[in-house]
This record gives structure tokens, sequence and C-alpha cells, in this order.
């Protein structure tokens, strides 16, 4: 048996974390360590697939779920508009093997770097 992700750990209340929106198979928590003003993780609550890759083959309908979850979380945080990131192992900086999104939003126009 290999340990409960830290994912699901917050999510059975073992660790501190807020919900700040779930569906019957996907939640959503506050970054510890916010990148953005709004930066929030979506997770499946499953932990069957390890980053976007796998989840993408083996189920896109719960891969559609947490895009729709991302969007409901910017609409009610933000203005609806949001970066959705997936890294995607360890060199893309991928430190959880449990897949989840980060969706940041609500961020200064100066710090919009990058792709
Ligand atoms: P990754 O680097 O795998 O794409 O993203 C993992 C994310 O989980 C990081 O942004 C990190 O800040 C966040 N994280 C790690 N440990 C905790 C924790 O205990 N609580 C919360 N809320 N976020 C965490």
């Amino acid at each position: 048996m290999t340990e409960p992700s830290i994912f699901t750990r917050i999510r059975n209340g073992e660790i501190p974390g807020e919900i700040v929106a779930q569906t019957d198979r996907v939640f959503a928590i506050r970054d510890i360590n916010p990148q953005a003003p709004l930066h929030v993780l979506v997770i499946p609550r499953t932990e069957q697939y390890r980053d976007v890759t796998e989840l993408a083959a083996g189920d896109p309908a719960l891969m559609a779920e947490m895009v729709a979850l991302a969007s409901r979380i910017a609409t009610d945080h933000a203005d609806g508009q949001y970066r959705l990131i997936f890294n995607n192992g360890a060199r893309a900086g991928q430190s959880v093997f449990h897949v989840h999104a980060h969706v940041l939003a609500n961020i200064e126009e100066s710090k919009l770097v990058g792709l």
C-alpha cells in the first residue's frame, strides 16, 4: 500500500486546508504557496492518475470535470479569466504525483510573464 498523497490527506482532514469547491469526483484547495492572488489546486478524488497525460488517456470526462470546476472557481473568486497549469514530471516542476491543475487568477498584468 502506498501512502495517501498530501492532497488526499488534506481532503480527509488529516492536514489543515480549506476545500473551496467540490463536485462528486473533484475537489479544490488553496495552494499553500500562492503564485497569484488567486491560486487554487483542482484535484480529482482518485489518486489513480499521476499526471495529466495519464488522466487525459484514462478518463477524459474527469479531466473535463476538473476544467469545469476551475472555470467555476475563477468566476466565483475572480473575473472568470484564469491560467490553468499542469506540471508534468519533476523536471517540469511537478512535486506531487497525484494529478492536479493550478488555477491562477487576478494576476497583475506586469506579472504575466512567460507563455
Ligand atoms: P506541483 O509542484 O506538483 O505542480 O504542485 C504542488 C503544489 O502543492 C505546490 O504549488 C505546493 O505549494 C502545493 N502544496 C504542497 N504542500 C501543500 C500543503 O500542505 N497544502 C496546500 N494547500 N498546498 C500544498
